[in-house]
């Protein structure tokens, strides 16, 4: 049974790029009351282990921030402006209300939007650029929003809640990947004892490869990483037929390929052996290659001599908005895995 409680909070916790703060510190108690040796380093990876267990065990890495903005520019009007960080659709913007992690605390504010009956009709049908829209945070003057603690700079996130559907599937932003970072604390749990290292990862959305992988995989120089991550499903309208290969309710997703090889290309013993194993468990694994996309396993297998790296999804629709879609059977059933691979030792 997947904890809804807890998994709400990854999911409802603010952590956009370089500011995954409260997702690290839900991460590193959680850790803690497993009595794993917990750590966090300067890039802002939490690390949990066994005392002893380092160089070539294997390393487990979710990464735990979310896509985001960050304030670039207060108007005179008190109106803000802000970057992108992450890759973000900005249709998806549009009247969304956000929260502002400033210095004085969280507040709230919304992106702002001519409404349709003053829109030109050729306006309604065009691109929208994210440097046309601003934060509304209720402020007169750029005064009384610095007043209220704004700040340029500060970290901005999406104020949604994650909610059931149906009693088997969730929704909620940062799915993409606070599943992962669910199922990488449920799988830690369960392999007490183990030589495995076990990483919330930071900054993984701001660039095509994950950074706070990498320097983890560098520092502790693991014989085989898995990148626990969101894969992206098909199975909705819209998508074509072999953009569709996985689908919710059908386990977890194995990335063989990612971003047409710029990405990881999995290594071919690492994958075999993890293949063999879901084989043994008889667990359904969902196979992809893909061609835009790629996790931290891309940035694990170029560090020091190479480590072999393979990504394992859960699958989520609408990734990289405030919606995304996962199915609980879903999460448990990339638990189970994770615990089986754990058990089979692929350090
Ligand atoms: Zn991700």
């Amino acid at each position: 049974m997947v904890d809804i409680k807890l998994l709400a909070r990854l999911s409802n916790a603010f952590g956009i790029p370089g500011h995954e703060g409260e997702i690290a510190e839900i991460m590193a108690v959680e850790f803690h009351k497993m009595g794993y040796m917990v750590e966090m380093d300067r890039i802002g990876n939490v690390i949990a282990r066994e005392k002893g267990v380092g160089e070539g065990a294997l390393m487990v890495g979710a990464h735990m921030d979310e896509i985001g903005l960050m304030v670039k520019f207060i108007n005179d009007k008190g109106f803000i402006r802000f970057i992108k960080l992450g890759g973000i659709d900005n249709r998806i913007l549009l009247n969304q209300r956000v929260v502002i992690k400033t210095a004085k605390g969280k507040i709230y504010g919304v992106v702002g939007n001519k409404p349709p009956h003053l829109q030109k009709r050729e306006e309604s049908k065009e691109a929208i650029d994210n440097k046309q829209l601003f934060i509304d945070v209720g402020a007169a003057s750029k005064k009384e929003a610095e007043k209220m603690g704004v700040a340029i700079g500060d970290p901005v996130c999406f104020d949604m809640e994650l909610k059931a559907l149906n009693g088997k599937l969730v929704t909620g932003k940062a799915l993409d990947n606070r599943v992962g970072c669910y199922a990488l604390l449920e799988a830690a749990k369960r392999l007490k004892g183990k030589n495995i290292i076990f990483v919330g990862t930071a900054q993984e959305e701001v660039s095509t490869f994950g950074k706070g992988a990498a320097i983890g995989a560098y520092n502790f120089q693991p014989g085989a990483f898995i990148a626990l991550d969101a894969a992206i499903a098909g199975d909705h309208p819209e998508m074509g037929e072999d953009d569709g290969i996985v689908h919710l309710g059908k386990g977890p997703a194995l990335t063989l390929v990612e971003a047409g090889g710029m990405g990881n290309v999995a290594d071919e013993k690492l994958r075999s052996r993890i293949m063999g194993v879901a084989k043994k468990a008889k667990i359904q694994l969902q196979i992809e290659v893909v061609e835009g996309g790629a996790t931290d396993a891309a940035s694990v297998y170029g560090v020091r001599g190479g480590i072999p790296s393979i990504a394992l999804g859960i699958p989520a629709r609408y990734i990289h908005s405030n919606v995304s879609v996962c199915s609980l059977k879903d999460i448990e059933k990339t638990v189970e895995f994770l615990v089986q691979v754990g058990k089979a030792d692929l350090g």
